[in-house]
């Protein structure tokens, strides 16, 4: 795909679906089979989110979220066996896992200055891989951030499911309150970004019947089909 107006070589593979689909560690075991990067691009909607909260940003209005984007120092590991994220020189890798940044990330992510931002960055990073692929997963990207991405999938499973595999992966943490928290963010994320239903061109991956392993072959699988 050509990200930048030049020739590249780099195979995009654009994952989207909502949240508990999976896409975050079936797109990193993926890629780690494929030999590619992998950009999770949930984690810098989430780090904006944890920096407001650190620092005391208003995010029930854009202006102040949008003049800390001025100063947001971001950065990724996009090495599916080194991932991290950081804001300025701290580690925020688990910190921006906390419910408490679950809670307001959609609230960021709804901006359409951030949006526009990160896009951009998203861009540049994908630009700057060096591996033969990088698979790029989160909700806006077979439709916005790589349109043109050689391969797009769209990755479901029944609400349940994906109830049942979150509450799982939260120990402690009622699955009551992780339903709640799941589908009240994806009411709102879905008013932003269509990530339920399939774009032109968009192959759906249903895994509400698969295992984790069955799920990342059939990504794999399109992968070597459509890239070919
Ligand atoms: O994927 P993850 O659940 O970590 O994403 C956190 C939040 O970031 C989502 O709930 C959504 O508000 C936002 N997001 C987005 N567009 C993306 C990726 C994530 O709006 N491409």
């Amino acid at each position: 795909m050509d990200v930048g107006g030049g020739i590249r070589m780099t195979t995009v593979v654009a994952i989207d679906g909502p949240a508990g689909s999976g896409k975050s560690s079936v797109s990193r075991a993926a890629a780690r089979e494929l030999g590619f990067d992998y950009l999770d691009t949930g984690a810098a909607y989430r780090a904006l989110a944890w920096r407001c909260i650190e620092h005391g940003i208003d995010t029930y209005g854009p202006r102040d979220v949008i003049e800390s984007l001025g100063s947001f120092e971001y950065s990724i590991g996009i090495d599916p066996d080194k991932f991290f994220v950081r804001v300025g020189s701290e580690d925020v890798t688990e910190d921006i896992r906390e419910p408490r940044v679950s809670a307001i990330v959609s609230r960021v992510a709804r901006i359409p200055e951030v949006r526009s931002y990160l896009v951009e960055l998203f861009r540049s990073i994908i630009a700057s891989s060096t591996r033969p692929g990088i698979i790029v997963e989160g909700r806006d990207i077979t439709t916005v951030v790589a349109p043109d991405a050689e391969v797009r999938i769209l990755l479901t499973a029944t609400e349940e499911a994906r109830m049942g595999r979150r509450s799982a992966e939260l120990a402690g943490v009622s699955a009551e309150k992780t339903a709640q928290e799941l589908s009240s963010r994806d009411a709102q994320d879905s008013q932003v970004v269509d990530f339920m239903n399939a774009a032109d061109g968009v192959t759906t991956v249903d895994s509400t019947d698969l295992d984790f392993d069955q799920t990342v072959l059939a990504v794999v699988n399109l992968v070597r089909t459509q890239a070919g």
